[in-house]
C-alpha cells in the first residue's frame, strides 16, 4: 500500500491566507518532495452545497477561482490530480452506505459541526445534508484510500470520525478501507489562523480574510486596519503578543530574511515580540513590517494567478482530466466496497 494524499477546499469563495498556511503550503511542499505515490486535491462542491443549496451560482463560479488559486500556489497538475467532488458520483454512493455506520448522537458531538451550525444560525433548521457532511467527507477520503490528509486543525474531528467509520466498516464487512492520518502544520500559528477582525478563524463565510488574489493596496488596507491588543493604547504601554493576530500572522509568515530586508533593527521575531511586550513599540510599525512580509509572500502567487487567468479553458481541461482519473480510482474502491458488503449480486 502506498502513501496517498487526499485534501481539498469548498468552492465558497477564493482561497485566503488561512488556507495557505493551514494546508495549501504544506500540500505544495509534500507534492514537490515526491514522497507520495498519489496526491488528490478535491474541490468540494457537493459539500459546499450542503450550506449553500440556494446559491448554486456561487458554488459554480468558485470552482474556477479555487482551481486558479491552487495553480497559483504551485499545485502542479502533472504531479497532483485536481478533481471536482460532484463529478465522481461513486462518492455519493459510499456516503449512503457509511451512513449506516454512524449514529445521530455521534454526529451531534462533532465539535467542528457544532461550531459551524452556530456560526450559520442553523440551530433550529439544520439541513440534513449539512449535518451529515462529515460522513460524505469520510467517503471522499476513503474512496482514494488516502493515508494522509493535510488540513487545518478544524478538520481533526472529521478525520477522527472518518477513522471510526473505516474501523467499523472493516470490522463488519472485512478489510477494504484505509485509516487516514491528518497532517497538521508544524507551526502552531498555522493550525487555525485568526481573522483580521481577531475572530478565532479566518473563514470565507465570515468575511474576515486576506485573499491570495488580493491586490497590494487591499492587502495593505486590511493589515493596517487589523485588530491588535486592545489594551495597547499608547506606544509606551506594554503589549500582548499571544492573542494578537498581527503577531500570530508574523509567526505564520515571517522568515529571518524578512528582518534583514525590512526591519534590520531586530534580529528576529522574538526580539520584536520582547520589545512590544515591554512597551515602546507602536502597532503601526509592526503592521508595516507585516505588510512587507505578506506582500513578499503573496506577490509571486498573485502573478502566477494572473498568468493562469489568461488560460481558463486550459484550467478546465486540467479539471476534466483530473475528474476522469479520480473517477477510475473511486470506481475501483466502490467495487471493493460492494463486494465486501455482499451487494455485488451479478458478479
Ligand atoms: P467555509 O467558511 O466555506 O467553510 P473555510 O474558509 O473554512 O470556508 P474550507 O474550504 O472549509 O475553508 O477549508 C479548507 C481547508 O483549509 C481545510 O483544510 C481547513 O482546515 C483549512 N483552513 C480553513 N481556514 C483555515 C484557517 N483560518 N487556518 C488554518 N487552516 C484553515
Ligand atoms: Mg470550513
Amino acid at each position: 500500500m502506498g502513501k496517498i494524499i487526499l485534501t481539498g477546499d469548498r468552492p465558497t469563495g477564493r482561497l485566503h491566507v488561512g488556507h495557505y498556511v493551514g494546508s495549501l503550503r504544506e500540500r505544495v511542499a509534500l507534492q514537490n518532495q515526491g514522497d507520495y505515490d498519489k496526491i488528490f486535491i478535491m474541490i468540494a462542491d457537493a459539500q459546499a452545497l450542503t450550506d449553500n443549496a440556494e446559491n448554486p451560482q456561487k458554488v459554480r463560479d468558485n470552482i474556477i477561482e479555487v482551481a486558479l488559486d491552487y495553480l497559483a500556489c504551485g499545485i502542479d497538475p502533472e504531479k497532483s490530480t485536481i478533481l471536482i467532488q460532484s463529478m465522481i458520483p461513486e462518492l455519493t454512493e459510499l456516503t449512503f452506505y457509511y451512513m449506516n455506520l454512524v449514529t445521530v448522537s455521534r454526529l451531534q458531538r462533532n465539535p467542528t459541526v457544532k461550531t459551524e451550525i452556530k456560526m450559520r444560525n442553523f440551530e433550529a433548521n439544520i439541513p440534513v445534508g449539512f449535518f451529515t457532511y462529515p460522513i460524505s467527507q469520510a467517503a471522499d477520503i476513503t474512496a482514494f484510500k488516502a493515508t494522509h490528509v493535510p488540513a487545518g486543525e478544524d478538520q481533526k474531528p472529521m478525520i477522527e470520525q472518518c477513522r471510526e467509520i473505516v474501523h467499523k466498516f472493516n470490522n463488519v464487512y472485512g478489510e477494504a478501507l484505509v485509516e487516514p492520518n491528518i497532517v497538521l502544520p508544524k507551526n502552531s500559528a498555522c493550525l487555525r489562523l485568526p481573522g483580521i477582525d481577531g475572530k478565532a478563524k479566518m473563514s470565507k463565510s465570515l468575511g474576515n480574510c486576506i485573499y491570495l488574489s488580493d491586490e497590494p493596496e487591499d492587502i495593505k488596507k486590511k493589515i493596517m486596519s487589523m485588530f491588535t491588543d486592545p489594551n495597547h493604547l499608547r506606544i509606551e504601554d506594554p503589549g500582548e503578543t499571544e492573542n494578537n493576530p498581527v503577531f500570530i500572522y508574523l509567526d505564520a509568515f515571517s522568515k529571518p530574511e524578512h528582518f534583514e530586508e525590512f526591519l534590520p533593527d531586530y534580529a528576529n521575531l522574538d526580539e520584536l515580540k520582547a520589545h512590544y511586550q515591554r512597551g515602546g513599540l507602536g502597532d503601526v510599525k509592526v503592521k508595516k513590517f507585516l505588510n512587507n512580509v505578506i506582500q513578499t509572500e503573496l506577490r509571486p502567487i498573485r502573478e502566477r494567478r494572473k498568468e493562469w487567468e489568461q488560460k481558463v479553458p486550459e484550467v478546465y481541461e486540467i479539471l476534466k482530466k483530473g475528474c476522469k482519473e479520480a473517477k477510475q480510482v473511486a470506481e475501483k474502491t466502490l467495487y471493493e466496497v460492494r463486494e465486501a458488503m455482499k451487494i455485488n449480486y451479478f458478479e
